[in-house]
């Protein structure tokens, strides 16, 4: 099978003005689509794989043959990683609900999370992800380097910010901490509730 592309389901400016329309178009339709391109030739070579989702590979990065296995964490890595950031962006949404109760639990304050979560984004070192996710039943604020995914380690993603500099380089230039702020204007909490009630569901959080 081929992977395909998914459309965005809003349009590139939409986030205006905290993440910008030209921005969006090039992560969307050049980075995306490369890394789904080449995620697809990865795979050519093994066409006896049988897989049902990208998140299959990476959940089992040691079972992928040797000969593509970096391509697959790099390139597949990529897919899903994108794939999961456009759907967890939206603006003007509250939190509320579960996640909420949940991160004032573990963090102390909604304060307090976005200290140690914009702290974990901007001290990243190079390109990468910082992520909110459910490890071992708990919120765990963590950060992968280039496409690497907390799913090949076991950990079920919540919420994601691209720190990788093509998503913030034209409009921030060297400001990730000022695209880092305005990214908190744009995250679609019903979106990451759903995510945090399937990992209760998937017996994820205790
Ligand atoms: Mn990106």
């Amino acid at each position: 099978m081929k992977f395909e592309l998914p459309k965005l389901e809003y349009a590139y400016d939409s986030l205006e003005p905290f993440i910008d329309e030209a921005t969006m178009k090039i992560h969307h339709d050049k980075h995306h689509q490369a890394y789904t391109d080449k995620l697809n030739v990865a795979l050519e070579k093994h066409p006896e794989l049988k897989i049902r989702d990208a998140e299959e590979l990476l959940k089992n990065l040691k079972q992928v043959p040797e000969d593509i296995r970096t391509a697959i964490r790099n390139n597949g890595g990529g897919y899903v990683n994108h794939n999961f950031f456009w759907e967890i962006l939206k603006k003007d949404v509250k939190i509320k609900g579960k996640i909420k109760q949940e991160i004032e639990k573990r963090f102390g304050s909604f304060e307090k999370f976005k200290e140690e979560f914009t702290n974990a984004a901007i001290g990243l070192f190079g390109s990468g992800w910082a992520w909110l996710v459910v490890n071992n039943g708990k919120l765990e604020i963590t950060t992968t380097p280039n496409q690497d995914s907390p799913i090949s380690e076991g950990k079920i993603p919540l919420l994601t910010i691209d720190v990788w500099e093509h998503a913030y380089y034209l409009k921030y230039q060297n400001r990730r901490a000022d695209y880092v702020a305005a990214f908190f204007n744009v995250i679609n909490w019903e979106k990451v509730e759903d995510n945090f009630v399937k990992s209760i569901m998937k017996g994820g959080n205790k």
